[in-house]
């Protein structure tokens, strides 16, 4: 497998953006405050690095040369103009502290006489205080000082942080683009993984490393002895909570999306795990597709927890208990959303 980070190209889905950027430099038209937006696995976080490589580079615009005295700093860890802000380790949050360090270093004269670039990443772990304190900076930045903010939460950030950004617009690569790159990453079942991953690549090999395929047959084991009462939910929700939940939440989503085409195309879809669909034939017809999409948001904001720091077990207890004797997706009322 080839690796990603510090690969010195953007990624084929990125040209449109490059060029877009391009553009804007070649027209000394370049935002000072830039919010890379998007879902997560895009390769937001990666074109970043590169859009900065290439404007600290003392030769070209946004393709870094590699060699220059700059792009050498860069290559160490050791550019003077170049800001890296990012949770601290063991901490969920970029804290303002961190961002007043960063704006005391943006208004001294840059030492390499070029940019100063500083990607913020992720922007969404700012707390409000840290994204209070870099309105100003937002605002009225030092000369040639560029911001990179990368989120994929980005309805996180205040207004008053996202009106002063230009936004640049991560969307999903058409299929077909997605599958020839991830090609190039190794072996693997990759339009599974990409479906997964709804269509993110960066995702998708991701979920390779975490070991999605094999993890697929033991949660679908877990819920087809759930369907038939061979198993209880809390022994389920137990061995499921832990570091891989946010996988596991996706897999199910997956199996509900396919339960979701089942209900309206009649037929069962490749989606749905194999193991599963004998047990779910009889219970497809008497499924509400209300209470199904109302499931599959209930799945999204269980995505959202495997970041934080709740009682998994307790928090996935619902979900799971409608797959008993199921699946009874009426179970999940509204106040649960
Ligand atoms: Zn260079």
């Amino acid at each position: 497998m080839t690796t990603i980070i510090g690969e010195s190209v953007f990624l084929p889905w990125h040209q449109e953006l490059r060029v877009q950027l391009q553009e804007a430099i070649d027209g000394d038209r370049l935002p000072h405050a830039l919010l890379l937006r998007g879902a997560r696995g895009l390769g937001k976080g990666l074109f970043a690095e590169v859009v900065a490589r290439g404007l600290l580079c003392q030769t070209n615009e946004l393709k870094a040369c590699g060699v220059c005295r700059s792009c050498v700093l860069l290559a160490s860890g050791n550019h003077p103009d170049y800001f890296h802000i990012r949770p601290e380790e063991d901490k969920k949050q970029i804290r303002v502290e961190q961002i007043r360090d960063l704006i005391g270093r943006l208004i001294l004269t840059s030492q390499m006489q070029g940019y100063k670039v500083a990607v913020i990443k992720p922007a969404d772990a700012m707390n409000t205080n840290a994204q209070n304190s870099l309105l100003k900076t937002l605002e009225e930045p030092p000369a040639k000082t560029v911001l990179l903010l990368v989120s994929s939460d980005a309805a996180a950030l205040a207004p008053t942080v996202l009106s002063r950004c230009q936004s640049l617009r991560f969307a999903n690569p058409d299929t077909n683009v997605a599958l020839a790159w991830l090609d190039g990453q190794g072996d693997a079942d990759w339009p599974q993984l990409l479906q997964l991953a709804w269509g993110a690549p960066l995702l998708a090999v991701e979920l390779d490393r975490q070991g999605a395929a094999e993890i697929g047959q033991t949660l679908a084991d877990d819920l087809k002895a759930l369907l038939e009462g061979r198993c209880d939910p809390v022994s389920t929700a137990e061995s499921w909570a832990g570091d891989q939940l946010d996988l596991r939440m996706r897999w199910l989503q997956q199996q509900v999306y396919g339960v979701i085409q089942w209900q309206i195309l009649g037929l069962a879809p490749e989606l749905v795990h194999k193991t599963l669909q004998r047990s779910l034939q009889n219970s497809i017809s008497a499924l509400s597709l209300t209470e199904s999409f109302r499931y599959l948001d209930r799945l999204q904001y269980a995505i959202g927890l495997a970041d934080r720091a709740v009682n998994q077990a307790l928090a996935i207890l619902p979900i799971l208990s409608v797959w008993a004797d199921g699946p009874r997706f009426e179970q999940i009322v509204a106040d649960q959303l």
